[in-house]
């Protein structure tokens, strides 16, 4: 992959990943620590004793078969399953390293990584009809992620929301 990516890039990497997923491509990723570990045996190890600042880390990937990324284990099951699949952004996208961009493009293709792949808007738009629901709240528990992530797609995309 080359280290310039565009939007559509990023969306369709996320879209690649989602393909991993077979007949259940269009359903929600709800344990993305399981997703990594099948889909690429990478080995997710929770800390302890961590900054709450710290989400997560790539601890080790001198080999791509053996990389261990560590999350954060005080952080709630939604945050933690938000940064692993931020970490699996860097992972794809920054892995190679060539040309690295700069700290803060790598941040922000990591976590528009992370949206496409848990909140691609034709899926996100689907669930809110078949659930009934655009309160982000409610919406944020069935996908086993934060309510502030949801609010923030919610608005990308201008979906109208309840319960604000
Ligand atoms: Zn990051």
């Amino acid at each position: 992959m080359s280290t310039r990516y565009t939007e559509s890039r990023i969306a369709q990497a996320a879209l690649d990943q989602r393909a991993l997923l077979g007949p259940f491509k269009h359903s929600a990723i709800l344990d993305v620590q399981a997703f990594l570990e099948r889909n690429h045996a990478i080995q997710v190890r929770h800390e302890d004793g961590w900054d709450d600042r710290i989400s997560a880390v790539m601890i080790r990937r001198a080999h791509p078969d053996r990389t261990v990324i560590g999350v954060n284990a005080s952080h709630p099951l939604a945050r933690r399953n938000f940064s692993l699949a931020h970490e699996l952004g860097h992972w794809l996208l920054h892995r190679s390293g060539a040309f690295p961009p700069g700290r803060d493009l790598r941040e922000r293709q990591a976590d528009l990584f992370a949206v496409e792949l848990l909140l691609p808007e034709r899926l996100l738009r689907s669930w809110c009809e078949a659930y009934r629901i655009d309160d982000p709240a409610r919406l944020a528990r069935r996908l086993c992620l934060s309510t502030s992530v949801l609010r923030r797609r919610f608005e990308e995309l201008g979906i109208a929301a309840r319960g604000r």
